[in-house]
């Protein structure tokens, strides 16, 4: 049915203008602080304007029906780990784009650490042609601050950006000098790129597994403290300060962290950060059957620091939600605690979780986590026809249903990997259909089965 529909809509390409309407549904766009029940009228892959229910619809149009559902502005995970190239067997750009948009995600930015690095325009422009040629989610690539990240020397960042990067970052292998990391932010300032800080100070991490604390005295696991993330968030916070650069926290996991970037706020720094679905979710009470799937990097911590991301949340200090989605091939996972890995996959249950722990329980409103999953990324990579629906800007949407009930499957996930402490979570709230440049990409199964495809169901209109 669907097939059939892009077939006709293609035999119309070469006449007519191709519309989309997506109609009936309920339009939040927190870029114009728009709320309310409208059509969204979409032309060649771009927005063309919102209309009142009752006004006329255009001619030569495919409709969506939206009934019942939240129209949002594509989601933007701005944090995503593919391991193309160099290590195809945990995930593609193909398959974690599939990931992306199963999971509601419009674009994603491709973390640096692949294998070659991220660090050359020529890696950057094979990171944009994969993308291309999966023609799924929208895949902009971020580079490297150091050459190799090896953290010695700055890596070409203005050919890197006129390739098409969108920021930097040594995620992974976090800057390790103050010094170095001034001369990282005077320069990817002159080229208004934002640095992209994974902040662990490794003479306190110590080559810990876990955080350090009662479990890690219980498990008898080595532990990192949280002060091994406040310490550099605080430097760079100051760092900040004195070189007037972009600098956006990834993944913020302590109360700590936070607080400096609430009070680099109120200065008026130019400071952001993003929190990871997995810390508002679990403590590190989850390691307790040493699952090597809760092994992550910041690792889970207490419910003081729960407590804080969630405040964090609601007062506006916390900007963005990102999945730090991190494939790993089983084989690597099923190792010793100490030996595994870092990291899980995010990008399929990110939205669930957020229903979950932050929507649902009034934590957040939905306007509120349309913000975090869209409007903000946008503004922090400076992506002006994204995020939005301004006129103009890029047709790519995020379609919810905050009542849909539905249980994650991983044997089902479009990534490669498996690596999940969410397998069998059931969920209320989801994205339910993907559209990327006035296409639909993606139909969540779930939705279509429940509702026997009478919503989100396309019909064509002369
Ligand atoms: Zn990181």
């Amino acid at each position: 049915m669907f097939a059939a529909g892009r077939e006709k809509q293609n035999e119309v390409a070469e006449t007519s203008v191709v519309r989309l309407l997506i109609k009936n549904g309920y339009i939040i766009d927190p870029s114009q602080e728009l709320n309310g029940g409208k059509n969204l009228l979409l032309e060649d892959g771009r927005v063309a304007g919102l209309m009142s229910y009752s006004d006329p619809i255009p001619d030569e149009v495919e409709i969506f029906d939206a009934t019942g559902l939240v129209v949002a502005p594509g989601f933007i995970d701005m944090h995503v780990h593919l391991r193309e190239p160099g290590q195809e067997y945990k995930e593609t750009i193909a398959s974690g784009a599939a990931s992306a948009v199963a999971g509601g995600f419009t674009t994603i930015c491709a973390m640096p650490n692949t294998d070659p690095i991220n660090d050359s325009a020529a890696v950057t422009r094979f990171v944009i042609e994969q993308a291309e040629r999966a023609g799924l989610a929208s895949v902009l690539p971020i580079g490297a601050i150091t050459k190799n990240s090896a953290g010695t020397e700055l890596a070409e960042m203005g050919e890197m950006k006129d390739a098409g990067i969108v920021a930097v970052s040594d995620d992974g292998r976090p800057v390790p000098t103050a010094g170095m990391m001034r001369r990282a932010m005077e320069y990817a300032r002159g080229f208004d790129l934002p640095i992209i800080d994974h902040c662990e100070d490794k003479s306190l991490a110590r080559g810990g597994v876990m955080h350090e604390g009662h479990w890690s005295l219980v498990l008898g696991l080595r532990g990192m403290p949280a002060a091994a993330e406040e310490v550099d968030a605080e430097r760079d916070c100051a760092l900040a300060e004195l070189t007037g650069a972009h600098v956006h926290l990834a993944h913020v996991s302590t109360r700590g962290a936070i607080d400096s970037v609430r009070r680099a706020k109120a200065k008026g720094l130019r400071v952001t950060c993003e929190v990871a679905p997995h810390h508002w979710t679990l403590t590190d009470a989850a390691l307790e059957n040493y699952d090597t799937n809760t092994k992550m990097s910041p690792p889970l911590r207490t419910q003081e620091h729960i407590d804080a991301i969630l405040e964090g949340l609601a007062d506006g200090t916390i900007d963005a939600i990102a999945s730090d989605h991190a494939p790993h091939h089983a084989d690597e996972k099923d190792l010793e605690f100490d030996q595994a890995p870092f990291g899980i996959i995010g990008l399929e249950t990110s939205v669930g979780l957020a229903f979950a722990r932050l929507v649902r329980p009034g934590v957040i409103s939905l306007e509120r986590l349309i913000a975090l999953c869209a409007t903000h990324p946008a503004r922090i990579l400076s992506l002006q026809d994204r995020g939005t629906f301004k006129a103009g800007a890029r047709g790519d949407i995020t379609i919810l249903d905050p009542e849909l009930a539905w249980t994650f499957n991983v044997s089902q996930s479009k990534s490669k990997s498996r690596n999940t402490p969410f397998d069998g979570h059931q969920f209320t709230g989801a994205a339910i259909a993907t559209i990327v440049g006035g296409r639909v990409v993606h139909l969540n199964p779930n939705y279509q089965t429940l509702h026997q495809r009478e919503a989100g169901q396309f019909t064509r209109q002369r």
